[in-house]
């Protein structure tokens, strides 16, 4: 998305009188070792509103491996005081930071609706998710459990325990600015880690204000860096930071391949979220219009723009006309405008590149696929729609499971129903894609339930609710395209930020061998 953003030198010179209101705009800065710092670079780019693109939010600095190498230089200053700090303590910071995020909540919300578009209630959500992370893993400072278990010789113990990976760069995308970078940052800090953060291009903002809290809230110097940039340049330059133990990224399945690849050369810990096509199971026997209120909230909250949106929707033969006649008048009926009026329903896209991309596949949808376009389909840009990146909430029906359409992810306000003929059907359909991270099914018959949440390789599922709608204390992330392996949230996440170490302590007083001095049973 570097594209998206306009680079402007701080150095060039004079501002043109056109841009004079823009020398109000307000210029932010890189975090690192305590310190707020100019990039190298003496470069910035813009924030841009999506709603109105003649709204700056703000200038960041445009970073350079220069930036990333100050900040990972800082971190590992940082590192052995930190990891040092008994954990109980290390979570005391993190829940004054928890009460810093309830404080400023308001003030967060309107930043993140401002940069990013989604409207206030769902930036409002994003928020809170970042609140409910932050005390749910600060009570793991309490906790962080390891094991004992008994050792195969007499006076020997065992045990195990979590220690910090070390310095872990953390990679966030656009579209839960706040609530991504906490999903990290936060099982980072309380294991130990000292961190380089580099939020998206985008949405900058959201994740400075996280970053300001840390500050505020007391977390030392170094211990939690911000470098802003492009993926390009920045992103680039932590992935291949031989320094950099662990990189944890979110964001498209291409750039994952990426970022993972880069780790591999190194032996660096790679730990993914990428893509989804998550699909919503309606059988026969639901409740109709629960399934169509599931429906819009899936597909269109947060404009599509989620990587658990319910850009499929499997209906059954029985239901599928009085389905997809309820959802086209209910898509219909959106309001999609400027997230920050609170009569707003569906907010706009990120940026034109995204609207370049969503508009490509509403053609390939209507003319390669040759599914049918039963509403939306169009960009809107007349009136106030005019500066912002706003498009129609699109409906495909009579789709086929096997079209672009119906395998590829969209990221936009953009569905597509697909008719199944029984269950087994329905959940072939549900699975024939790459991805595999948020699945749901609507019924009211329990073993046509059981049997779904059986048979979806997914690593999220719901019953009788939409494909969105994790909670931070239960495990986040996919199987297939979606992930490697891992899983942020609930208590899992500490898997990816902190490793294993087996104690022995042998108080035998002399030698004694595994496997071999083993005594008989008798
Ligand atoms: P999207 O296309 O949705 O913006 P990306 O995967 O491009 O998703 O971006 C997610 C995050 O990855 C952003 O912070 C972005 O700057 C970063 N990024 C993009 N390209 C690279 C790269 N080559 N190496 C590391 N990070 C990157």
């Amino acid at each position: 998305m570097a594209q998206a953003k306009k680079a402007i030198s701080k150095t060039s010179g004079k501002l043109s009188a056109r841009n004079a209101a823009r020398a109000a705009v307000k210029t932010y800065h890189n975090y690192i070792d305590g310190e707020w710092v100019e990039s190298q670079s003496g470069e910035m780019f813009e924030n841009i509103n999506p709603a109105d693109t003649r709204d700056i939010v703000g200038r960041f600095p445009l970073s350079t491996s220069d930036d990333v190498n100050a900040a990972v230089n800082a971190a590992h200053g940082a590192f052995d005081r930190w990891r040092n700090t008994p954990a109980p303590k290390r979570a005391e910071i993190l829940f004054r930071l928890g009460e810093i995020l309830i404080r400023d909540k308001e003030q967060f919300t309107a930043d993140m609706t401002r940069e990013m578009g989604k409207v206030l209630k769902e930036a409002g959500g994003d928020v809170q998710e970042a609140i409910d992370c932050t005390y749910y893993t600060a009570g793991e400072g309490r906790r962080l459990h390891g094991f004992t278990t008994p050792a195969e010789m007499r006076s020997k113990f065992a045990m195990c325990i979590r220690q910090p990976v070390g310095l872990c760069g953390l990679i966030t995308p656009w579209n839960f600015p706040m609530a991504i970078p906490s999903w990290k940052l936060i099982p980072a800090l309380i294991c130990g880690n000292t961190v380089v953060l580099k939020p998206a291009e985008d949405t900058p903002l959201s994740t400075y204000n996280l970053v300001k809290a840390c500050e505020e809230a007391g977390i030392p110097p170094g211990v939690v860096n911000l470098v802003t940039g492009y993926g390009e340049s920045v992103g680039a330059a932590m992935t291949n930071h031989t320094a950099l133990r662990l990189i944890s990224f979110t964001g498209s399945t291409e750039t994952g391949r990426i970022v993972a690849s880069a780790c591999a050369e190194r032996n660096a810990i790679c730990s993914l979220e990428m893509g989804g096509k998550n699909a919503i199971i309606v059988m026969d026997d639901a409740d109709i219009d629960l399934a169509v209120e599931g429906a819009i909230w899936g597909a269109f909250g947060t404009s599509g723009q989620r990587c658990t949106a319910s850009s499929r929707l499997v209906v059954h033969k029985k239901v599928y006309k009085q389905f997809v006649s309820k959802l086209v008048e209910e898509a219909k009926a959106l309001r999609v405008g400027n997230g920050a009026d609170p009569k707003t329903d569906v907010g706009p896209v990120i940026n034109n590149d995204a609207v370049e991309k969503i508009m490509s596949y509403i053609r390939i949808g209507r003319n390669d696929d040759g599914a049918k376009l039963a509403c939306g389909g169009k960009r809107l840009s007349r009136g106030d729609y005019a500066n912002g990146y706003f498009i129609e909430p699109t409906v495909f029906t009579d789709a086929a499971p096997d079209m672009r359409i119906s395998q590829e992810e969209i990221f936009g306000p953009v569905t597509t129903v697909i008719p199944a003929n029984s269950l087994e059907d329905a959940i072939q359909i549900a699975n024939g894609v790459r991805y595999g991270l948020s699945a749901a099914i609507y019924t009211q018959n329990v073993n046509r339930a059981f049997k779904a949440m059986n048979d979806m390789y997914t690593g999220i599922f719901y019953v009788n609710a939409s494909t969105i709608g994790a909670e931070v204390h239960l495990p986040f992330g996919g199987t297939k395209a979606t992930g490697n392996g891992h899983r942020e949230a609930g208590t899992q996440v500490l898997d990816i930020f902190s490793e294993w170490k087996s104690i022995y302590v042998d108080f035998s007083g002399k030698l004694q061998r595994a496997q071999i001095d083993v005594e008989s049973p008798q």
